[in-house]
């Protein structure tokens, strides 16, 4: 009798079943939280692969639809663990803080037309019941909500980067959804004290679950960041190649008047320092007019990007720039490396380099066309002699240091 007494009293002065109850929600809702960050960015990938507008809405429908069963899988679950009841403040910021969350991380408009809707889903049968004025009321808080909605759905990137303002908007929102529950309910201001101080902290932590995610995730993609670049030298490889080039070739042939050129080269007779000097040699070799192409392409123009396509070939891709400006920077770096010898065990190697240049043209239907082309030029220059250059067609020897 006295050990049950104890106990009532120990349940009642530390609130088990209430702080139990706590903890399951919030893990639940990190679980969640999780479910719906890891969903947003896979989504994010998928839709900057596709550029289709079809494939975001798709994207954008199944993100709703996720936040939509998350919210009905928390409800069931306070129905639940609260013996059927569901009119629980803990309930309401939990649903609060999963859309507010949906909100600022998914970039879709679906998410911002559930958190529109949502409260009319979840109030909207008190409309009928009530008065006039009830109702011109429940109309004027949706409106409120709607604009927050909105206002928070076009600032998020500048909302979430600075703390107070994060923290205004989040008791805006929060206050708005009070106000409305508050009008039903009639709760006593201590209670709604306690509701959203409750919501506030809910979120902080939540905003700090979801930054630790979007650092994995970041730190992850870094890693992927690892498969475009080559790692003898250092710059992007043939499979970033591949990936940019499509993409490229899409932009600028409906740029009629931005110029995209493309330069290939091919260090002259390469296999001679494998096979004089060792492979070692020639891995240096290579190091070496990747790092030179690399600096010089680097001091002389934003808008140049070099690849290694494979062995002793390099791409370079100039954005914006037509044949005479990409072939003065591609001279330009070409004299650097030749006034900047590289030595191996105290020999010169003698470096040189033949070139093909075109520039993007209207007549190419795809990026194979415009590639095949320049391919074709820089083998006009090894046939012609090697240390060449062949601008659209027309094959010049380098002046200088020949
Ligand atoms: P050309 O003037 O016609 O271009 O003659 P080349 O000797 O430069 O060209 P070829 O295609 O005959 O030989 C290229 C050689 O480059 C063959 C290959 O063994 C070597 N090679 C390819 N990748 C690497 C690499 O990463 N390191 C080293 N050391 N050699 C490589
Ligand atoms: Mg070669
Ligand atoms: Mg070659």
């Amino acid at each position: 009798m006295t050990i049950q007494l104890e106990a009532g009293i120990f349940q009642r002065l530390l609130n088990v079943d209430a702080n139990i109850n706590a903890i399951i929600i919030g893990l639940i809702t990190v679980g969640i939280i999780t479910i719906l960050t890891v969903l947003s960015y896979s989504f994010e990938g998928i839709s900057r692969k596709h550029k289709k507008w079809y494939v975001d809405m798709v994207l954008g429908l199944i993100e709703a639809a996720a936040l939509v069963l998350s919210m009905i899988l928390v409800q069931h679950i306070f129905k639940a663990i609260n013996a059927g009841s569901s009119t629980n403040w803990f309930y309401a910021t939990t649903q609060m803080t999963l859309m507010l969350y949906a909100l600022y991380t998914m970039q879709n408009h679906f998410i911002d037309a559930v958190n529109i809707v949502a409260p009319l889903y979840v109030f909207g049968h008190h409309l009928a019941h009530e008065n006039t004025n009830y109702n011109i009321f429940f109309v004027a808080i949706l409106i409120v909500l709607a604009i927050t909605v909105i206002y928070i759905a076009f600032h998020k990137n500048t909302l979430q980067s600075t703390e107070w303002k994060y923290l205004a908007l989040q008791m805006i929102y929060g206050g708005i959804w009070w106000i409305l529950i508050w009008s039903i309910y009639k709760f006593s201001p201590v209670k709604t004290i306690y509701m959203m101080s409750g919501f506030i902290v809910y979120m902080w932590a939540i905003r700090y679950v979801s930054k630790w995610i979007r650092n994995s995730f970041n730190n992850y993609n870094n890693m992927s960041e690892k498969v475009n670049y080559d790692e003898l030298t250092g710059i992007r490889n043939r499979a970033n190649f591949d990936a940019i080039s499509d993409q490229i070739f899409k932009v600028y042939s409906h740029e009629k008047d931005i110029p995209l050129t493309m330069a290939m080269f091919d260090i002259d007779r390469f296999k001679n320092f494998n096979d004089e000097y060792g492979h070692l040699a020639g891995d240096m070799v290579l190091h070496h007019v990747a790092e030179v192409f690399h600096h010089q392409l680097f001091k002389q123009t934003t808008r140049g990007q070099l690849f290694r396509y494979g062995g002793e070939e390099f791409v370079i891709v100039f954005r914006g720039l037509d044949t005479d400006d990409s072939v003065e920077i591609i001279r330009n770096i070409r004299n650097e490396l030749i006034n900047d010898p590289l030595y191996y065990n105290g020999n010169e190697l003698n470096i040189r380099i033949s070139f093909g240049v075109s520039q993007l043209a209207p007549a190419d239907r795809n990026f194979k066309d415009f590639f095949k082309r320049v391919d074709h030029y820089l083998y006009e220059s090894k046939k012609s002699g090697r240390n060449r250059i062949t601008i659209e067609d027309e094959t010049f020897p380098f002046e200088t240091n020949m």
